[in-house]
């Protein structure tokens, strides 16, 4: 069983690709019956937190259904699950490393031009600190003196190799000339100096703290975005400074645009963070891991389409080398399909429960475009079902299926084609005039109210259900006028649908009720 965690720092929202190498991670430790843990990394950067950013994390991690087994709320066997609350831990790690000797004290810290920002920069080494006697380190340290803790690299270090699951090896960076030879003290070394791990306030580096942490909370597999992959090297020096067994690392590519730039947080109109993708557009929890699954993962599977079961039952570590383009398009192909699904399934199992929320936006959308009075929120909801089941493999988001279905809910004359027009381009239909087919409609609407009175309406799938009498009934109806069938059908979508296309015209009818019918017909 493996154990993963995902580790954010919170200085700023849940974007999709936090929830991306989430997913990946909680996929693995649910697939090989493992657990997935939740670290939060906050001893870094303190000054870029963003106050409600943890407990935001929490909504959109839950939200995605990518629910820890440990981490700060809930707890755990290896806690505290904060870094900011760790650093008991961090500070006797460091102490072991300075008593070993695989690690120094270093009094090289000067105030840098970046003071102002209260930061400290320092320029490397350039005392050789790492020469002084642990005695002299200690009595420098006990007056007072401000030290960072930096670990001497290992001597053959330009020689190791470090294996990643995705990439096979990852190569230690070489020190460029043109670089400036200094290392901030929240960053890894560039390879011009001994890399800090604990910084002169006493709080640990990133990296530092990563990899206690990762060791203590026996996390196997560290899957994460290949922007760690520089860091990484280091992150062996210190599991091996410690004589640690090092877990697997899998780097996983960035997401990028189409443009093959690193993704900004707005991309083809969509705003890119979880939250938005929820709650400004409409994306639904199942759409968004599937697409996002998909992004640099090889699935083995034959369609694209998998619930968040199938994506436990089939994950693996095949990860493709390289950037994953995001295209949006997918996403909306996806969520097409995985509502389509959960529409049959409401259907069979005679049970909402499976398009609530999306029955919810749909009336909110309804709501916000046609803001006159509706019938209860119930009645509406209902209706809203019946609309989505009637037009179920068409649904991408609440706006474009209301735009696409806007007849329904309600009815703008201007936008009705005139009663001649249905036959204009088309020789066969020259013969059948308007009022032809009225007397036929007149007649048949008179059959649809008789019928429509005696099917009671209870919840909207057992509507659904009388409904397909009606609409078979309905068809059957229209059919009945042979020769005019054609004509009759093309008519009613001029004049019940704007010409748009949907569900078909029988569905249209009994949706709308003969009442309403009868009105946009003039009947
Ligand atoms: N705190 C790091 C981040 O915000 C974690 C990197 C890792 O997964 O090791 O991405």
């Amino acid at each position: 069983p493996a154990r993963t965690r995902f580790a954010p720092s919170p200085t700023g929202y849940l974007h999709i690709g936090g929830l991306r190498t989430a997913l990946f991670s909680y996929l693995l430790a649910k697939r090989t019956g493992g657990q997935f843990i939740l670290r939060i990394e906050d001893t870094d950067q303190q000054k870029r937190l963003v106050h409600d950013a943890e407990a935001r994390l929490y909504e959109d991690l839950r939200w995605a259904g990518t629910e820890w087994d440990e981490g700060p709320s809930t707890g755990g066997p290896y806690g505290p699950y904060r870094q900011s609350e760790r650093n008991a831990i961090y500070q006797d790690h460091a102490a072991r490393l300075l008593a070993d000797g695989s690690a120094y004290r270093c009094f090289c810290t000067q105030q840098s031009s970046a003071a102002t920002s209260g930061s400290y920069v320092t320029s490397g080494c350039h005392q050789n600190c790492s020469s002084l006697s642990i005695a002299q380190s200690q009595e420098k340290a006990h007056h007072g003196q401000a030290f960072t803790v930096r670990l001497h690299p290992p001597a053959d270090a330009h020689k190791r190799t470090y294996p990643d699951l995705v990439y096979g090896k990852i190569q230690r960076l070489k020190r460029s000339p043109a670089a400036p030879q200094v290392a901030s003290e929240d960053g890894a070394s560039d390879g011009a100096s001994d890399s800090i791990l604990m910084k002169s306030d006493g709080t640990p580096t990133y990296h530092f703290a990563n990899v206690i942490d990762d060791h203590l909370m026996n996390i196997t597999h560290v899957i994460r975005g290949s922007e760690w992959m520089a860091s990484t090297p280091l992150h062996y020096d210190i599991y091996s400074a410690f004589q640690w067994e090092p877990p697997q690392f899998a780097h996983v590519g960035l997401l990028v645009d189409k443009n093959q730039a690193k993704l900004s947080k707005r991309n083809q109109d969509l705003d890119l963070d979880v939250r938005s993708m929820r709650e400004a557009h409409g994306v639904l929890p199942y759409s968004l891991n599937n697409f996002l699954a998909l992004l640099g993962w090889s699935n083995p599977n034959q369609s694209d389409r998998m619930s968040m079961e199938s994506l436990i039952k089939n994950f693996d570590l095949k990860f493709t080398r390289g950037n994953a383009m995001v295209r949006t398009e997918k996403l909306w192909y996806l969520q097409k399909q995985h509502v389509a699904v959960r529409c049959e399934l409401a259907v069979e199992t005679k049970s909402l429960r499976p398009i609530e929320p999306v029955v919810h936006q749909v009336a909110a959308e309804v709501r916000r475009v046609f803001p006159q009075p509706h019938a209860s929120p119930d009645a509406l909801a209902a209706y809203c079902t019946e609309v989505l089941l009637a037009d179920r493999n068409s649904y991408t988001n609440a706006p474009h299926f209301v735009e696409r279905n806007k007849y329904f809910f309600h009815f703008d004359p201007s936008l009705q084609p005139a009663r001649e027009e249905y036959s204009k381009d088309s020789s066969r239909f020259k013969a059948i005039t308007p009022d032809m087919l009225d007397d036929v409609l007149r007649n048949a609407l008179a059959d649809l109210r008789t019928r429509q009175q005696t099917a009671g309406d209870d919840t909207a799938v057992r509507t659904m259900e009388s409904l397909h009498a009606t609409v078979d009934e309905s068809e059957e109806l229209l059919r009945r006028y042979k020769t005019f069938s054609a004509a009759l059908m093309r008519y009613l979508r001029y004049r019940l649908c704007y010409k748009l296309p949907g569900p078909k015209i029988g569905l249209v009818m009994a949706l709308l009720g003969p009442e309403e019918c009868a009105r946009r017909l003039q009947l």
